[in-house]
Order: structure tokens, then sequence, then C-alpha cells
């Protein structure tokens, strides 16, 4: 077999280290891909496969894309989940020695994108690793790599745990050692659906010590060690925007099962995965892309210390007071550019001059932005007034060396003041003035030759010309001048000493963007130095954006501080947030709500469509709203601090692990069972109605038992088995409530009012009656639930009762024989049928 050219066994081993990568292979101006690569690319990006001789009997399957429209092809890619090695022509190709070197330059994966066009301004883009120790603890660590953000947990309580942690955060991509169990890896991928990588190398790097100041267990330095030399591998350049790495005390932020963030729509909807109708969308009121990316981490981490809680709270009451100061502070803060991202960009070197004269604007509003914040005259406020710097150094740097309007690109020139460097105005000198002699040549030229429209233009070819047109030539003088270029009309001629000039002219423009672009780097450079100084400062302001945000919020729909007290909550009219968004006319019912000790379980009955789980979604929300420190929607709320929320609400069913419905009600229900407090909140919206109703009544009553004398976690707990309601006698701290709906004119009317008490039964049939069934049915229901409501059956004894609910294979005679008028005879056949002995029967019997 005929072995492959040098290029290809040149591509085959590099491709040997990126497997699991496109690899993108600079060939000229195209990035080629081979083999399975160009496959897959040709499928994914819609683009041509070709085929390439390769030295081989059988021509290779290949396709390429110009290198200069790369970008959006990379896009495409990555946002699939895919990762790109760039691999690109290291020697000039004109000095290489047989094939010219190559190599990877950087590894682009779904979670260490850098490039604008590929990332969410306001959202961030995290990548994660996950590390196990023999103790059974696990570290998880995240990264921004845009933002330089490092942030890392402990977990010690097992596994569970960290698909909860892991699920709740918006991660592209995970990083682990490729000796986590198979069956965690394969949840991971089951769970999360995000790119799946492998660093199994850990070194401690010298480089990392400032990073890891914080961390004071061997742990965490290794896990956030797995962590760094996965993206040095893929970044293979400077990382100094990477900011000290932050301990996430899991114990001080209110838990959300991963069930939570979802079920509850904080950050995006279920449906439409969107963030309309999510809670994010509500009180998104900032103004810069730094400030919604934090609210976006402060609702994925509701707080659980009071003071931090009351002093978000504080704030919030300062800026909601001074609605008029707020009124220019947001004005300010819109033209604050995105000082995080840029800092990864000025250390990343992704800078152009319109980005640093961005970043002057931006800091250059500190002063005023303080000022602002003083007008407030508030305790909180000025705090952080204070702990904005102005950093004069760095606007000063800027101002007396970038021009204002610089061009995109930093090789061009046109960058750099005047002033600024002395050799630069040397140069830009004598090109000035070479062109100002120039222009006085055909001042000059025009009045010896009078010719008027004799002019001196200049092109990259020829450089600088005398024109005349051809109606003039003879006004010329002989031999002055030399013929360089005939057109159709005119002649260009050039002098010896015009050609000088434009020696010199050149080597000074050529020299001066030379020099430009070094002292673009050098200013670059040390701007560099100062990152951290402006990473603290993006943080200041973003808080400060997302606390207005919540005055905002809270002023245009009339929230209200919340009072947090140890024991009880009490909420008087309350809302939910979004739902009365959606709804805008302002018919949405406002409900009370209480829970205390004696009063820790509610039992919430009422028709379908009536606004149970609407009911349980807004205290969760109201609870979650109120630590991360916003006022919340209702007149007046004393609230409890939880530690968890656990919610089993509505049917999003779980089609990515492929599990039944039936079966993640149970999952959920008993990561909610085995981990709640007393401190907890339980929502169980509807929990056993996946399956026949015994079955799901039983475990229902049993779930509610459980709680009671286990947990006394505060629980709202809704169902249509109107049976449980007797639970009232037995369970101390369970009280029934329900949501009215009335009839009228026959028809069912929702009233959305929660009030204490179990609902009246037959709102079931009233809803049947509107459906227009048989009267014939209609009455034999209302018989029938007569009968029941008659009959001493009690929901402890569930087995006695007569089958009304969710039918199963043998009961299914009763509602037949129902409609049927020789019901007797009927039962004589079937009371037959069933004393049949079938095992003694022979099929003709
Ligand atoms: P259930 O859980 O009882 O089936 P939902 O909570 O899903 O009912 O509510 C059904 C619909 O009723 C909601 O989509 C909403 O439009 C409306 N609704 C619920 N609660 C209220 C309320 N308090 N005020 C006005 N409309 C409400």
């Amino acid at each position: 077999m005929a072995k492959y050219t040098p290029m290809m066994e040149q591509y085959l081993r590099i491709k040997a280290d990126y497997q699991d990568a496109f690899l993108f292979f600079r060939l000229g101006d195209f990035y080629e891909m081979f083999f399975e690569d160009a496959i897959n690319a040709a499928r994914e990006l819609e683009i041509t496969l070709t085929k390439r001789d390769a030295g081989q009997e059988d021509p290779i399957p290949m396709c390429g894309i110009p290198y200069h429209s790369a970008a959006n092809y990379i896009k495409n890619l990555i946002e699939k989940g895919y990762k790109v090695a760039i691999c690109e022509q290291v020697e000039d190709p004109k000095e290489a020695k047989g094939v010219v070197k190559r190599e990877v330059v950087q590894l682009i994966t779904p979670g260490t994108v850098m490039e604008s066009n590929m990332l969410n301004e306001k959202n961030n883009n995290y990548i994660a690793s996950l590390s196990h120790f023999e103790d059974g603890s696990y570290v998880i660590v995240y990264n921004d790599l845009s933002t330089g953000e490092n942030r890392i947990a402990l977990i010690s309580h097992g596994w569970d745990a960290v698909i909860h942690e892991l699920y709740n955060q918006p991660i592209k991509e995970i990083v682990i050692s490729s000796n986590l169990p198979e069956e965690s890896q394969q949840q991971l991928r089951d769970r999360l659906q995000v790119t799946l990588s492998y660093q199994d190398e850990v070194n401690f790097n010298a480089e990392y010590r400032n990073l890891c100041e914080k961390l004071n267990d061997e742990r965490l330095m290794k896990a956030f060690s797995r962590l760094l030399n996965y993206i040095q591998h893929t970044q293979k350049r400077s990382l100094d925007h990477l900011q000290q790495a932050e301990i996430i005390e899991l114990a001080n932020h209110l838990s959300l099962d991963m069930y939570s963030k979802r079920n509850l729509e904080l950050t995006e909807t279920i449906l439409r995965k969107g963030k309309q109708g999510s809670l994010l969308w509500v009180l998104d009121k900032t103004v810069t892309a730094m400030g919604s990316r934090m609210l976006k981490k402060w609702l994925e981490r509701p707080l659980l210390v009071r003071e931090q809680i009351e002093e978000r709270l504080n704030t919030v009451e300062g800026f909601y007071q001074g609605f008029i100061e707020r009124d220019s502070l947001r004005e300010i803060l819109k033209s604050v550019y995105d000082l995080e991202r840029l800092s990864g960009r000025i250390s990343y070197g992704n800078v152009n001059g319109r980005d640093l004269i961005q970043l002057k604007k931006s800091l250059e509003k500190i002063p005023v932005l303080k000022e602002t914040l003083k007008h407030f005259n508030h305790k909180q406020i000025d705090k952080l007034a204070e702990s904005l710097v102005f950093p004069e150094h760095i606007v000063s740097l800027l101002d007396i060396s970038l021009v204002d309007d610089p061009p995109v690109s930093i090789k061009e020139g046109s960058i750099i003041k005047d002033g600024y460097h002395q050799q630069l105005d040397t140069y830009r000198d004598a090109s000035r003035n070479g062109k100002q002699w120039i222009a006085e040549l055909e001042k000059k030229e025009k009045q010896d030759t009078k010719i008027k429209s004799l002019k001196i233009g200049y092109n990259r070819v020829f450089g600088y010309y005398i024109e005349v047109t051809k109606a003039n030539l003879h006004l010329l003088p002989e031999g002055r001048y030399e013929r360089k270029q005939t057109l159709t009309n005119a002649e260009r001629f050039i002098t010896p000493e015009l050609k000088e000039k434009e020696q010199l002219i050149l080597e000074a423009e050529e020299k001066s963007v030379e020099l430009e672009y070094n002292l673009f780097i050098e200013i670059r450079e040390q701007i560099k130095e100062y990152i951290p100084e402006l990473q603290y400062l993006a943080d200041v302001v973003s808080k400060i954006d997302v606390l207005q945000a919540f005055a905002t919020v809270s002023e245009a729909n009339n929230f209200k501080r919340p009072r947090f007290v140890d024991q009880h909550l009490a909420i008087k009219n309350g809302r939910h947030p979004v739902v009365e968004q959606v709804m805008k006319d302002g018919s949405f019912v406002p409900n009370d709500i209480k829970l205390d000790k004696e009063r820790s379980i509610l039992l919430i009955t009422g028709p379908n469509m009536s606004g149970k789980s609407t009911y349980m979604r807004q205290l969760a929300l109201t609870v979650i709203m109120g630590q991360i420190g916003c006022f919340v929607p209702c007149e007046e709320a004393d609230l409890i601090i939880f530690d968890q929320i656990f919610t089993r609400i509505g049917a999003a069913d779980d089609l990515v692990s492929g599990q039944s419905t039936f079966m993640v009600e149970m999952l959920e229900a008993k990561h909610a069972l085995s981990n709640a407090t007393d401190r907890s909140l339980i929502l169980l919206d509807e929990i056993g109605r996946g399956t026949s109703t015994y079955d799901g009544m039983a475990l229902a009553q049993a779930i509610v038992e459980y709680i009671h004398h286990h947990l006394q976690a505060k629980t709202l707990f809704s169902t249509h088995y109107h049976e449980l309601t007797t639970l009232e006698n037995s369970l101390e701290t369970l009280k029934n409530v329900h949501v009215r709906a009335e009839e009228f004119e026959g028809n069912v009317v929702f009233l959305h009012q929660v009030k204490d008490g179990a609902a009246d039964e037959s709102y079931g049939i009233h809803v049947a009656k509107l459906a227009e069934l048989p009267i014939a049915l209609i009455d034999r229901a209302s018989e029938i639930l007569h009968q029941l409501e008659n009959s001493e059956k009690s929901p402890t004894q569930p087995e006695k009762k007569s089958s009304s609910g969710q039918l199963s294979f043998f009961e299914e005679e009763k509602p037949i024989k129902a409609l049927d008028t020789n019901s007797k005879q009927d039962d004589k056949i079937i009371a037959d049928l069933k004393d049949l002995n079938l095992l003694e029967m022979t099929p003709l019997d």
C-alpha cells in the first residue's frame, strides 16, 4: 500500500492529538478538513465535500473553508457542542524546507470561547471541572474565560448533590477525569447535555499560586489545577486576566434542587427555553451587560445569611426612594462598557483602538457615577460610591496616547496621537512635509507649464506621478519628464526629484505604521497590569446596576420590602410576579398565605385551572426574590429565610433521561424527603397523579405524613384526591385551604381566591357539564358523588373505597354498569364470570 504524502502524514500526526475536535488544517488561504472530519463538517456546515489525492490509491474526503470567513463556521460548530482545533502554518512557506511546519495554536471548545461573536453579552460562558476524591467528596470549579471569574465548591455529601449543583448552573462544558465511574459520566451526559472533556494530568503550576491564595485545602487546589491545565492546554496563551479563585460556601446559599430552577422558570421557561416569561425576564431592569450577568448569578444562588440579604435590601431601598437620582444613575450606567469582558480581551490581546477608547470613555464616567451615587444621601449607597476608585492613570494614559476615533485595524496606523512619541512625530513630519512639498510642486508645475488640469496623483503600483491630458501634451517642455503610463486620454510622468520625495514619504509612513502598532501593543500591555483593578471596578458597577434594577422593577410593579422574621411567614395579598405581568390588565387575584409552626403544611384543593399551582409557585418565587435582596410582589410580607427549596410541580416531563413521568415524580419526591430540613420549603403539586388512583393516593398520603412526622418542612401540597382533606383531623400542623370557584348560571367561575378549609368536591361534575357530557351521565355522577360523601370510608383505608377515579383493568365494569339499564342481569353475568376457574377449563368450555 502506498504511503500518504508527507503533508498528509503531518496532518495525521497532529490529528492524533485532537481526536475529539474538528481539526482546521491551514493550507494557504483555506482551513481544510480531511477524512471523517470532512464528512461530518460537510454535513454540519452544509459545505461541499470534495476529494484530495493524498498518495493513496483512493483519494480521501476533504472539505475546506476560506480562513477569512472561518469565524462563522467555527461559531456554528461550537454552538452544536463540538470543538475546533485551529492548526496554523507556523513558519513562512518561502523559508520552509519540505512541508511547512504546522501547529495547533488554539483548541476552541464550547466552554472556552473568547470571540465576541460567539458570546452572548448577557450570559456568562461557564466551563466547569469536576474532581472526585477518595474520601467521597467532590470539587466543582467554575470558570468563565471571557471574564476571568473562578469559583470553587466543595461537596462532601454525595453524588446526588453534585448533579443538583451542576444542573442549576448554565455550564457549556465540563472537564472530568477519565476515571470518574462510567455510570457517573453517563449521568452527566444525560442530565446536563453539555460537552464532556477529559483532563487527567493535574499539575500544580507555580504560575497559579496567586490565583489560589484563598484555597486552603489540597483537594481544592488539585481540582482547580485540573481546570487550569485544561484551559492552558486548549488556549496556549496568556491567561493574565484570570481572577483569584473564590470559594462558594454552599452552606451560605439557598439551595435549589435541580428541578426547582427549571420548574419555577427562574431564568428561562420550560417550553420555549427563552428568557421571556421567566422570573429573570421580569427582574432584569439592568442597563449593563455585566449587571445582567450578575443578576442571573444571584438568581441561581440566592442568599441565606440574613445580614447579607438585609444589606442588599437596604441599598435597594435607598435606590427605590431616590427615584429622580435613579434616572440619572441609569443614564450614566448605560455608557459604561463591559469592563469585565474587555479585561479578558485585553489579556488575550484581542482589543483594538476602538475598544480602548470605549474603555477610556467608560472609565471617565466613574467620577460622575460616584457623584450621582452621593446624591442619594444614603449610607449603603455611599459605601458603594466609596468603593469606586477612579483609575486616573489608565484614563490619562489612554487620553494622551490614542486618537478619539481610531480605525478597526491596529495594523494600519492612525491610532496614536501626535505628541505622544517623538520618533513617531518625526516620521509623521517627514511624511507631512513630503506631501506639502508635492502639493507645492503641483502648483509650481501648473504655473510653469500653464496647464490648468495638470495634477499629481498617487497609486500603489506607480507611486506619485504627474498627470497631463493628451490635449495638453504639447505644452510640456522636452526632456524634463519621464513617461510612465499611458491612459486613454492622459499620460502619466515622473521626475527624479518626485521619486526621491516619494521614497522619503513612503519610508516614513511605513515606519510610522509599524511604530504605531508597537506603541499600541505597549499601551495594551501597560493596561494589562491594571486588569485586577478593572475587574474590581466591574464588580462594583455590576452590583450597583443589579441593585438599582431591583429598585426600578419594585417601583414599577409595586413590590414591597419583606421583613425577615424567624418563626412565621405571612404574606398579605401576594402575587405571582410573572403571571401578573403576562395578564397586564390587572386582573390577577392576590392571595394571602400564612405558614408557621402550627400551620406548616397546607393541603390545597380546588378544581383544575383554579390556580393551585400558581399559588404555590408564587410563594417560591417570592421567597427567592426576598433572598436575592429584591422587594417582593405583595402588600406586606414577613418571610422566613429558607435553606432549601424542593419542588415537584407541573408536567415538565423529564424527556432528557427518558424516565416516565411517575418515576421522575418519585425521584423528585425522594430528593426532597431525604434532604429537607425544618427550614426548607417543599412544593408538591398533585403528587401521585402518574399512577393508579389507590397507588397515587396512598403514596400522596404517606408522603404528607412523612413530612409531618419527620421533617416539619414548610410544605404546600396540592391534590385532586379530595379524600386527603380529612388528614387535617389527624395531622396536627396540616391545614386545608382551597381555591374558590363558584357556579354561576350553570358555569364554573374561577375566582382564584385561596381560602381556609377544603374545597367542595363537585366542581369536576360542573366542568363535565360544561363539556356537555350526556345528562344521564352527569346525573349518575352526582348520585355516585352523593353516595361517596355519605359513606364513612376513611382515607387511611383507601383500599375499601369504590373506584371513582382512574381506571384499572379489572375495575372497568363499574362505569359501564352505571350507564346500563339492565345492570342487575349484567351483575349476575359478571359474578358468574368471576367465579370461573380458568385453570380447570378446556378451550371448548
Ligand atoms: P391549577 O394548578 O389549579 O390547575 P393553575 O395554577 O395552573 O391552576 O392556573 C390556571 C390559570 O389560571 C393560570 O394560567 C392563570 O392564567 C390563572 N390564574 C391562576 N391564579 C390566578 C390568580 N390568582 N389570578 C388570576 N388568574 C389566575
